[in-house]
């Protein structure tokens, strides 16, 4: 038996042991693993303990939130190894310009942040974009990726961690949309455009009750023919002071705000009490519904939109559920699972904006995709580029030995549909056939080309 003496100091000496494990994995669990800096949500913490300390002492603070240019760009260039050796390099950088008590954290990819005192923001974003641009020195090569800075000052411009985020965060967007300055500092302009966000939010939440988003209608054609084979349904707002917005007005917001999928679940009821009839008439075989990639990470998204179709008229063979290529980056598992489950159920899987993203036809292979939509920014330069109609083509032939049919979005002329055509693209949609239109327009114009004796309204000259 060890002497109790001992004993005690071997307890202790394991208790360090253990806490000094404790404090380590507290750290490591705080701290970005490449940069050192604060992880985001330590960083969350560490700002409102900021600012609390900060409105005990009636001191500013401003926060600087940093994204590096062109990042994505060296990243694929470069390779990944010396992105992260970047990314460090810009940490080390952020950390030695730090004074003490200043916060500084990676929030994810290239984005940064540091807090620090609110006095001279100007001169400090200043120095900090002057600090951010010099060279780095990556693997004996000059790399110089730049920097956009936004900034917003705590109380000045924001009351709590969360607004001071968000403001500094549309500081940066301003940045990096306006070009010319690589900063830029929160002000009455921006402050007149989230009062107009903070409106316009209330009023989404408000008319997704009171049925104000209402489901428009695009035809898709027939290559070969140009006979209307179907519709894309498109979200529009009828909102009572601004008119017909489009969803780029809303529906970016609407993801942010998390009501995208009641949106979703809205446009897609309406959208099926008016086209199940031209179904069942057999004036068209196809309804397409556009799905958000937050729709996919929703567990419940599959189980519901089935239950849905089935209170509805129209069959789950005549429905295509459009996804984009985004999903690919979430949870792939969970997207997998809806895609799977709506498939069981005999619905139609379309993968939306093709030729945008990641392209990603491999991902066509391991899921059960049948169409693909090939973004309009491809098809704009079809007929002009001729490396532009390769791709295209060489996209075209892909899914044909895939097995999936194509339709072209955006086909605006007849040189782009001529091309299409004889590339061997099934179906296309655009303002060459019709621009997307009301429900009552849409069925005028689907009971118009089903009198017999008429001809589609535009037939693709071949
Ligand atoms: P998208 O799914 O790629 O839809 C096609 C967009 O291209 C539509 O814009 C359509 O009006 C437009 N378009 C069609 N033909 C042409 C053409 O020939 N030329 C040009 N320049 N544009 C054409 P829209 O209606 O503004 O919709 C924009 C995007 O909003 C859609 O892109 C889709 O991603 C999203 N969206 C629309 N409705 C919904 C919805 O109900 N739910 C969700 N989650 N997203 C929706
Ligand atoms: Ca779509
Ligand atoms: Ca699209």
């Amino acid at each position: 038996m060890p002497h109790p003496d001992r004993q005690i100091a071997e307890l202790t000496a394991r208790v360090a042991e253990l806490e000094a494990e404790r404090a380590q994995t507290l750290r490591l669990a705080r701290t970005d693993s490449l940069t050192g800096l604060l992880n985001r949500g330590a960083f969350t913490a560490a700002l409102a303990e900021r600012l609390a300390a900060a409105r005990a002492r009636a001191e500013t603070v401003a926060l600087f939130v940093i994204d590096l240019d062109r990042f994505k760009h060296l990243n694929d260039t470069l390779g990944h190894q010396a992105g992260d050796l970047l990314l460090a390099e810009i940490g080390a950088r952020l950390d030695r310009s730090a004074k003490a008590g200043d916060l500084t954290a990676r929030l994810g990819g290239d984005e940064f942040a540091v807090v620090t005192s609110g006095a001279d923001v100007q001169r400090q974003a200043e120095a900090l974009a002057a600090a951010l641009g010099q060279p780095h020195s990556i693997y004996g090569r000059a790399v110089a990726p730049g920097a956009s800075i936004g900034v917003a000052v705590f109380p000045t411009d924001a009351a709590d961690a969360a607004d001071l985020q968000r403001f500094a965060d549309m500081a940066l967007y301003r940045v990096k949309t306006g070009g010319g300055r690589r900063w830029s500092v929160f002000d009455a302009e921006l402050r007149a455009e989230s009062e107009r966000r903070r409106t316009l939010e209330a009023e989404l939440r408000r008319a997704i009750p009171a049925g104000e988003i209402e489901p428009w209608f695009q035809p898709v054609v027939e290559a070969a023919d140009g006979r209307i084979v179907g519709v894309e349904v498109l979200a529009r707002w009828r909102h009572p002071e601004q008119g017909l917005l489009s969803p780029a007005a809303f529906v970016p917001m609407a993801e942010e705000l998390g009501l995208i999928g009641r949106i979703d679940e809205a446009v897609f009821e309406a959208a099926c009490a008016r086209a199940a009839p031209w179904v069942k008439r057999g004036l068209i075989e196809l309804v397409s519904c556009n799905v958000s990639p937050r729709d996919l990470v929703d567990p419940g998204f599959s189980r519901k939109l089935i239950g849905r179709l089935a209170q509805t008229d129209l069959p789950a063979s005549a429905l295509t559920v459009e996804i984009t290529e985004t999903f690919l980056l979430q949870d792939l598992g969970l997207a997998r699972r809806h895609i799977e489950r709506l498939a069981a159920k005999g619905v139609q899987i379309a993968l939306d904006d093709f030729g945008t993203g990641y392209s990603n036809l491999r991902a066509l292979m391991h899921l059960p995709i049948q169409t693909v939509k090939l973004d309009r920014s491809l098809i704009a330069d079809v007929a002009r580029n001729p490396r532009v109609s390769r791709l295209v083509g060489s996209m075209l032939h892909t899914a044909r030995a895939l097995g999936v049919s194509i339709v072209a979005e955006g086909v605006e002329d007849e040189g782009q549909a001529l091309f299409l055509r004889a590339a061997g693209c099934d179906r296309m949609q655009g303002y060459l056939f019709a621009r997307p239109m009301p429900a009552e327009a849409m069925e005028a114009r689907l009971l118009a080309e089903a009198l017999p004796g008429t001809a589609p309204r535009r037939r693709v000259a071949g």
